[in-house]
């Protein structure tokens, strides 16, 4: 594809899209080269304005070794384009060809210094402008390869020599990811890995459900394992955040990958710590001294020296001691308390709702897609990058910067570079 024109149709213009078009103009400088972003809704990159609460978390400045482990499964297939194109590049050409200056804030976390998600993607679209046929409210509906790709959108047809399939997953629907990238690599022969939400709130069932609503709001520091009935299959301490549902905030959605695909006749359920410093014995003793100094105070009082007060309060309240005080406190009461302080168990409603995922498990199987180019296995010419394909990332800037990695490598092997 290296001589003569060429013609290149990004088919989705979300975070990789976008990428992809920006890598194709910075590496085509002076060749004959045409691309075509296709994009169903009226403006690209509806999801990139999303991020990072709105403030675009675009990378993380791990070294590739350490953060090719935030990529679970697909940690072998991700890296050699973490290689090419990595933390370091993304901040070279976010600052030095976007003009975006970056700025690190905890975890190595890169946002915009500018902390506007929504000017990011206007820089971009201002970066293609000249280089780029931007398409909106054209949604592609059918993909055909004969001599070259036809590609049938709601707005007429176009040919293509190469196509970067970049439609996403199915998280966030409302921003336009409603699973098309799934069909169109299904017209080619493409194996789909089931879908699931990753990095996604939790539902609680009715019998736990209650602790968590009337906390509705309130955010604390603990740490969430998951359960299939007594057997732990993941843990993270970090911020959990109560609500009306459930169970959201980071440290609950970092584990919510790990939920199985169907529970039903499973006991699946959250334990939450929410004194994770202190062991039972260490908190036990802790208590037993506060009863010793304080035999007058009520026990939710003495319980809020290690939680918020409300929360210490829905605690003594499950734990059926509220009311009492420290004087006459018994070892069983404190047994209780414990069970309730450190091991809060709440019981999953279902699997974790793939429209509340900020990224979507499964996606097109890696085993049919080149890790070193992101060229389809299956038709040559075609590439598919972003969340379409089966890789979601932790939380920390993994997933754009995998979208940034993956848009390269897809702009050179068109580009034959
Ligand atoms: C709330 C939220 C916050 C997030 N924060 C971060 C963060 O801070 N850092 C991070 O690394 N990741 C973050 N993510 C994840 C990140 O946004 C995604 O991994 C990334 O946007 C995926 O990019 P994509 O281009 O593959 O898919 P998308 O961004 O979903 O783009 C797909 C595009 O394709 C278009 N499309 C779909 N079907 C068609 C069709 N048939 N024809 C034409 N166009 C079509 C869609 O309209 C859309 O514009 C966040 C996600 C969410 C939901």
């Amino acid at each position: 594809m290296s001589s003569g024109s060429i013609r290149i149709g990004i088919i989705g213009g979300g975070a990789a899209g976008l990428f992809a078009a920006c890598q194709i103009k910075r590496l085509s400088a002076g060749r004959d080269i045409r691309v075509s972003l296709i994009e169903k809704s009226s403006i690209p990159g509806k999801k990139l304005t999303v991020t990072g609460h709105g403030r675009c978390n675009i990378t993380n400045r791990k070294d590739v070794s350490l953060l090719k482990e935030g990529y679970h499964e697909a940690v072998n297939f991700i890296y050699p384009a973490l290689k090419e194109f990595g933390p370091e590049d993304t901040i070279c050409f976010m600052e030095n060809e976007l003009g975006l200056k970056l700025k690190e804030e905890d975890n190595n976390r890169m946002f915009p210094v500018c902390d506007s998600a929504v000017v990011v993607r206007d820089t971009i679209l201002d970066y293609l402008k000249g280089s780029t046929e931007i398409i909106c409210d054209a949604k592609v509906m059918e993909v055909k390869k004969d001599r070259v790709f036809k590609v049938k959108t709601s707005k007429g047809s176009f040919d293509f020599d190469a196509i970067v399939l970049s439609c996403g997953g199915s998280s966030f629907p409302k921003t336009g990811s409603t699973g098309d990238s799934y069909k169109i690599a299904g017209m080619f022969g493409h194996t789909i890995v089931p879908l699931r939400g990753a990095l996604a709130p939790v539902r609680l069932e009715d019998g736990s459900l209650g602790f968590a609503s009337s906390l509705s709001g309130v955010s604390v520091t603990a740490k969430v394992s998951l359960l299939c009935g007594e057997k732990v299959t993941a843990s993270r301490t970090g911020e959990v955040l109560f609500a009306d549902f459930g169970l959201t905030g980071p440290a609950v959605m970092a584990i919510s990958r790990e939920v199985p695909a169907d529970i039903s006749g499973m006991n699946v359920s959250i334990e939450m710590d929410l004194i994770p410093s202190l062991s039972d014995e260490e908190f036990d003793m802790e208590l037993q001294k506060l009863i010793g100094e304080h035999a007058d105070t009520k026990m939710a009082t003495l319980l809020s020296r290690f939680a918020t007060a409300s929360v210490a309060a829905e605690i003594c309240s499950k734990a059926g001691i509220s009311g009492l005080y420290a004087q006459g406190f018994t070892k069983e009461n404190r047994k209780k308390l414990i069970r309730e302080t450190k091991h809060l168990r709440l019981g999953l409603k279902d699997v974790p709702q793939i429209e509340k995922a900020y990224v979507t498990r499964g996606g097109v199987s890696l085993k049919e897609v080149d890790r070193k180019t992101m060229q389809s296995k299956k038709v040559e010419g075609l590439y598919i990058i972003g969340e379409a394909l089966d890789i979601d990332g932790i939380s920390g800037g993994y997933n754009l910067q995998a979208c940034m990695s993956e848009a390269y490598l897809a702009a050179r092997s068109i580009l034959e570079i």
